[in-house]
């Protein structure tokens, strides 16, 4: 048995960038964690440290919910160990992966929670920018935990969330991310990725990516163009209150994109307000 601090190291829950992340065991308390094993050696650029330093930075300042908890640091010679809440439900990806696709009143329930978080992240002046899927982890009630805060910053005024570091995964990015150069809204940014996410809980498949040009939407900037030029489709099988809510969401101008207020009142979400 392996030990970290004052934990036992179990199996490996899944892979990052940096390295394993395994469950771990309170010797004393018997508590799950989850511990993100970080390799010092993998921190050897700026870029990359200080993405672990955001993550941290970050996540101790967060309290909610439906965010994944961090408990504790742990510095040994090898590694950085983050010490997480145990998300034991799986990956979001896969429970509708199992499903094909979400019922509305199983994904209401979920994106509900997101947007919950999301709004939590925002009043504390802070921009997720890598929502996405694989990002979304299931505790073992099946309720929402957002993880990965390394793209996360902070900004200044409620007023004025501008920033220049364009990141976050392509299928997910709001567009203004790639067609102009320079400032974008954070919080917008958020937005347009919880709207790819609803879409893909409802649907199955991300939207966007019947381009046959680019059918693996390989190509950033055909993807982009494609975006801008599509009107949104939807299965048949999504109701006419999940798709208004969506078209507002996937608004590819940010200016005209609703706010997370207007997302919280919208009548989808009414079992939750
Ligand atoms: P990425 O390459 O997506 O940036 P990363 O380095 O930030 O990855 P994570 O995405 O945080 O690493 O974790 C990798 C995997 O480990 C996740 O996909 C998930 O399967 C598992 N995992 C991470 N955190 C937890 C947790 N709190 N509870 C359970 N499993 C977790």
């Amino acid at each position: 048995m392996v030990g970290f601090g004052p934990y036992v190291l179990l199996h490996t829950l899944g892979e990052g960038e940096f390295g394993k992340v395994k469950l771990g065991v309170h010797t004393e308390f018997g508590v799950e964690v989850a511990i993100k094993l970080i390799r010092r050696g993998s921190l050897d650029d700026e870029v990359r440290a200080s993405k672990v330093e955001r993550e941290i930075d970050v996540l101790k300042t967060l309290r909610h919910p439906n965010i994944v908890r961090m408990f504790d640091v742990i510095d040994t010679e090898k590694y950085i160990g983050i010490v997480l809440e145990f998300a034991g439900g799986g990956e979001l990806f896969d429970h509708i992966l199992a499903n094909r696709y979400l019922k509305e009143k199983d994904a209401q329930k979920l994106f509900a929670q997101l947007i919950s978080g999301v709004d939590y992240l925002h009043k504390k002046h802070i921009v997720h920018r890598d929502l996405k899927l694989e990002n979304l982890l299931l505790d073992k009630h099946r309720n929402i935990i957002i993880t990965d805060f390394g793209f996360a910053n902070r900004f200044n005024h409620a007023s004025d969330d501008l920033m220049a570091t364009s990141c976050g995964s392509p299928c997910y990015a709001a567009p203004e991310l790639v067609v102009s150069e320079g400032l974008y809204v954070g919080s917008a940014v958020d937005i347009w990725s919880c709207g790819v996410i609803l879409y893909a809980m409802l649907s199955g498949y991300l939207p966007y990516d019947d381009d046959p040009n680019n059918p693996e939407g390989d190509n950033i900037n055909l993807l982009y163009k494609y975006i801008m030029t599509t009107k949104l489709n939807f299965p048949d099988h999504i109701s006419p209150l999940a798709r208004h809510l969506l078209q507002m969401m996937l608004v590819p101008n940010p200016e005209h994109r609703c706010t997370v207020q207007e997302i919280m009142v919208h009548p989808w979400l009414s079992a939750h307000a």
